[in-house]
């Protein structure tokens, strides 16, 4: 059975980090608007919560394509999140205060929360956001608090927690990548597997035949079918079909690829 080239699309609203990152873009639109005056830190935080959040849905959707693309777009996504913990840590020093310990109560109590998650086929956006306003109503005695201070130091814990989680998908990718490599050899698989499939067999001795050429002769340049058998002495040849097999293997490889992407298109519409 043939792998498809482009496999199954990511179904990025189903991730812990992508649902974290909305959490975190809106609680960051909102503490902007309330407790950040200058309009360009305001544009600068907001922007980074929101390239968190826009990479991992990206990174995903490439994930058929191309898996060092979805590696670097989960990373653009892990470094933002990791800019915008910072103006958080910023925003608690400058104010003469210190974020809060890792076993601070807060803090055990905000990584000990489980994100619910989006289990819907359907109206996924609806859906979605439906989960989403769950969750932020688990972390609404932080992100909700009047105290800037803990609003702040809760985003703190809430990206530290999206960097962990990233790392760990970045891992799995890596590993991926190592294991299956990237679209180049994936093409090359399935273009193999093509012409195998395509190849006649020796009628000698049933081993697979491949295109040769003439090299000399009235028929210089012609090519025919030849069994790769000849170094162990079978000398068998067929004649090439009269439009050309190559053709043949080459459309129905553009077929299979045509078909291959209307599964990837009805997968993102399912
Ligand atoms: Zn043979």
């Amino acid at each position: 059975m043939s792998e498809p080239l482009f496999s199954k699309r990511g179904g990025y609203r189903k991730l812990d980090t992508f649902m974290l990152a909305t959490l975190i873009y809106y609680a960051t639109v909102a503490f902007c608007r309330k407790h950040i005056t200058s309009s360009r830190q305001q544009e600068q935080m907001t922007q980074a919560g929101r390239s968190g959040r826009q990479n991992i849905a990206e990174g995903s959707e490439r994930s058929s394509t191309s898996t060092e693309t979805e590696i670097k777009l989960t990373d653009v996504a892990r470094a933002s999140l990791v800019e915008l913990m910072l103006d958080y840590e910023d925003f608690i020093n400058l104010g003469g205060h210190h974020p809060w310990r890792d076993d601070a109560p807060e803090s055990v109590a905000i990584r000990s929360l489980h994100l619910k998650r989006l289990d819907a086929t359907e109206h996924v956006a609806h859906e979605f956001s439906k989960v989403a306003a769950e969750n932020r109503a688990l972390f609404a005695p932080w992100l909700e608090s009047d105290d800037p201070l803990v609003v702040a130091n809760a985003l703190v814990r809430l990206c530290n927690r999206a960097d962990w989680l990233l790392r760990k998908q970045l891992d799995a990718l890596g590993e991926r990548f190592l294991d299956q490599g990237g679209m180049r050899e994936k093409m090359t698989r399935v273009r193999l597997e093509a012409r195998d499939a395509e190849t006649p067999k020796c009628p000698k001795c049933g081993k697979p035949m491949r295109l040769r050429t003439v090299k000399k002769g009235p028929t210089t340049g012609e090519q025919f079918w030849g069994c790769t058998g000849f170094t162990a002495g079978c000398h068998s040849t067929l004649p090439l079909n009269k439009k050309g097999d190559s053709n043949r293997i080459e459309n129905n490889l553009s077929s299979r690829i045509e078909s291959n992407r209307q599964d990837s298109i009805r997968i993102d519409n399912v």
